[in-house]
């Protein structure tokens, strides 16, 4: 309903003159200044004006683990996003939520995945956006007597990268240290480094956060076909790639899936790598 409102225009890329989204105005929960990644993409395209609401974030989960945090990534973020929402008294919400491995919601070792929601309360849009990143400087270390920490430093990229002090019972002794004097007064036996996570402090993580808010950008910017609502995209992909050699149905990926986040509708595309058949390699006749 809210969305027939707006003349259904198709297009991915250019400026879009009459998006609905077009300075409006959107809630961004942050405590971490990443206005500075998320701000730009979003501007470009669809031309969303993103406003900073400061919500005591940490409230949801803290990286130096003060805070565990409940939930899935997805739901922590959209909590966020709801919870600058009501702080500003706008429609529309933002914000992000990384995680860093070793973690319940990562199936590997030391990587990032950056989340990302969106809600548009008006029209009942709630979209989240993953990325994986094995480039993540995730680490710790622990001091020891007659150790050098130099070349932990070098590879986490410390000081442009923070990092947090514990002592050995786990108390956080200092966060956000990115000062080699106060480093040294406090890089003891036994005290562990770990990197702080918080945006920020890690511009490994404003990287990605920035990169994740351009896909979003160019989501948000899709209108339906049938109802007009943003951030038309890909929810699905359909299985059953050809055999090459038997034609038979294998596991691979036949086409991508768009949906729409309000309506049911749904359309079925190639995929973008033009790829039409499996390896027999992968197919159960060929390769039982
Ligand atoms: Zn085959
Ligand atoms: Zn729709």
């Amino acid at each position: 309903m809210w969305c027939r409102s707006t003349p259904a225009k198709r297009s991915t890329g250019a400026l879009l003159v009459d998006h609905p989204y077009r300075r409006a105005r959107a809630a961004l929960a942050t405590q971490h200044g990443k206005l500075r990644a998320l701000g730009p993409p979003l501007a470009r395209r669809p031309g969303l004006i993103v406003e900073p609401v400061a919500v005591d974030t940490d409230a949801f989960g803290t990286f130096t683990g003060t805070m565990p945090r409940t939930g899935t990534a997805a739901q922590a973020a959209l909590a966020k996003a709801r919870a600058g929402m009501a702080a500003s008294s706008l429609t529309l919400g933002l914000a992000s939520e990384g995680s860093f491995g070793p973690h319940p919601w990562l199936p590997f070792g030391a990587g990032g995945v950056e989340t990302l929601a969106f809600i548009d309360a008006q029209r009942g849009l709630e979209l989240t956006l993953s990325a994986v990143s094995r480039r993540t400087n995730f680490a710790h270390h622990d001091v020891v007597a007659g150790g050098d920490i130099a070349p932990f430093l070098a590879r986490i990229g410390f000081p442009a990268h923070a990092l947090v002090v514990k002592a050995q019972d786990g108390a956080v002794l200092a966060s956000g240290v990115q000062d080699m004097a106060q480093l040294s007064a406090l890089a003891w036996p036994g005290n562990r480094l770990e990197t702080d996570m918080r945006a920020h402090l890690n511009p490994t993580r404003m990287a990605a956060i920035r990169a994740l808010a351009g896909r979003l950008a160019a989501r948000l910017a899709r209108l339906c076909p049938a109802c007009a609502c943003p951030g038309f995209g890909e929810v699905d992909v359909a299985r059953g790639l050809p055999c090459s050699s038997c034609g038979s149905a294998t596991q691979g990926v036949q086409a991508i899936i768009d949906g729409c986040g309000v309506c049911s509708h749904r359309e079925t595309r190639p995929r973008p790598d033009g790829v039409t058949a499996a390896s027999p390699a992968s197919c159960d006749w060929c390769n039982p």
